[in-house]
């Protein structure tokens, strides 16, 4: 059995547990691709942290 690395795409953090040791969350593994997962959950962080103050 290999220890694989996941994320929380969530708290965008690496960790070997299968629920993220922060929140909790089931943890995804970042598969490696022609995009990069880090990119474009923090593409999707700015959009989303951009909605929020659009809201608040
Ligand atoms: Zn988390």
């Amino acid at each position: 059995m290999t220890k694989e690395i996941l994320f929380c795409k969530k708290c965008h953090i690496y960790t070997l547990e299968k629920a993220c040791p922060k929140c909790n969350e089931k943890t995804i593994s970042p598969k490696p691709g022609k995009y990069s997962p880090i990119d474009k959950y923090g593409a999707y962080r700015r959009i989303h942290k951009k909605q929020i103050l659009k809201i608040t």
